[in-house]
């Protein structure tokens, strides 16, 4: 499956939060398949339209999915020279679909930042700079080879040269590869060189507890988004201490602590979301009177691969998905109604599944 890592400096607040995604961890005995590894941490997906549907089919069990984030420890200064942990660092990176970058935006005189002040656009510049030197070291590997072949009129050698060319352009002036634009041949060259710097990143801005309720106020956060935007990337506002209090309590507690605050949804709900929109996944639920459930899918995929994301044999053996959006069956208010509204569909093996489909799957075994 895929995970998001967490990255960032020393004393950020990355363990902070990442103790809050462990605390409120789902329940593994609903996901056994997940990794077992102390440095993952599993949160289920908040989706109110889970919720909706547990009212509307009233099952004697509702699963939501779960999504993982990774903790990678141990960024320096100087880590794609082989600093610290650096290589460790770095490869470790190289396993995660999406990076979320803890950015430090508070200020505390008792907790030391490695570079004396509180500056987030320097300390991103630090990490987004050793994510690039890896990645130009990486093309610089390809390059006299390809730039050789080239020369000799060699039809793909000719594109993927032209890649490198652009990409080692933008990593000499500190750009990540996110930040290119290419064609569909061309990104396909992009991602057999496993850059890190492809990766989709959200900056996770880690302010103070006073600042959660106007977190606009802070100029730290201010300028992490004037970044993120430069790159098209999105930025999260958390106060990750007050993570820490929410993920020990239970859900009404939860509710009424951010009711008292004066927030809708907690900073790590919004993350999770935002991991999970990222890397381009939805939704679909299958709904019974013995579970409501919620499933885990990359956009794009169609009806047998999303069946097989249960079990191998719905895949295997897919006739068909009997299949209702999300929408249609709220306004009928049942099943059965969604049916006599000629709601219900019958898709067939070339279907692309969407957000919010409920399916049914029909199969042979
Ligand atoms: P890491 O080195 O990035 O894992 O950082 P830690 O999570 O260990 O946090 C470093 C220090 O900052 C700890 O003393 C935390 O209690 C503190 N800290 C983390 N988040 C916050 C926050 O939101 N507000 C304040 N005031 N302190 C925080």
């Amino acid at each position: 499956s895929l995970t998001a890592g967490i990255v960032g400096l020393p004393n950020v607040g990355k363990s902070t939060l990442f103790n809050a995604i462990t605390q409120a961890g789902a329940e593994s005995a609903n996901y056994p398949f997940c990794t077992i590894d102390p440095n993952v941490g599993i949160v289920e997906v908040p989706d109110e339209r889970l919720n909706h549907l547990t009212t509307l089919v009233k099952p004697k069990k509702t699963v939501p999915t779960a999504f993982e984030f990774t903790d990678i420890a141990g960024i320096v200064k100087g880590a794609s020279k082989g600093e610290g942990l650096g290589n460790q660092f770095l490869s470790h990176i190289r396993q995660v679909d999406a990076i979320c970058q803890v950015v430090r935006c508070f200020d505390d005189e008792n907790i030391t930042h490695v570079s004396g002040a509180i500056n987030p656009i320097d300390d991103i510049e630090i990490i987004n700079l050793e994510l690039i030197l890896a990645d130009l070291e990486t093309v610089n590997k390809r390059y006299q080879r390809v730039e050789k072949l080239a020369k000799q009129k060699d039809k793909e050698a000719v594109m993927e040269y032209e890649v490198l060319t652009k990409l080692k352009e933008a990593f000499e002036n500190e750009k990540p590869a996110r930040s290119i634009d290419f064609n569909e041949d061309q990104m396909k060259i992009v991602k057999g060189l496993h850059l890190l710097t492809s990766k989709p990143m959200l900056y996770v801005a880690n302010v103070s507890e006073d600042d959660i309720v106007e977190p606009e106020a802070n100029e730290h956060v201010k300028k992490v988004k004037e970044y993120a935007a430069k790159e098209d990337s999105e930025v999260i506002v958390i106060s990750a201490r007050i993570e820490e209090e929410i993920s020990e309590l239970d859900q009404e507690e939860k509710t009424m602590f951010l009711s008292e605050l004066g927030i809708q949804e907690s900073g790590l709900d919004q993350l999770i979301k935002a991991s999970y929109s990222l890397l381009g996944l939805g939704t679909y639920f299958t709904a019974g009177e013995q579970e409501v459930r919620a499933w885990t899918f990359r956009k794009g995929m169609k009806a047998p691969q999303a069946a097989g994301i249960i079990h191998t044999d719905f895949e295997k053996g897919f006739i068909r998905a009997e299949t209702v959006s999300y929408d249609d069956l709220v306004e009928a208010g049942s099943m059965t109604q969604a049916r006599e509204n000629g709601k219900v569909r019958l898709e067939g093996k070339d279907y692309i599944v969407q957000d919010g489909d409920i399916i049914h799957f029909r199969f042979n075994v």
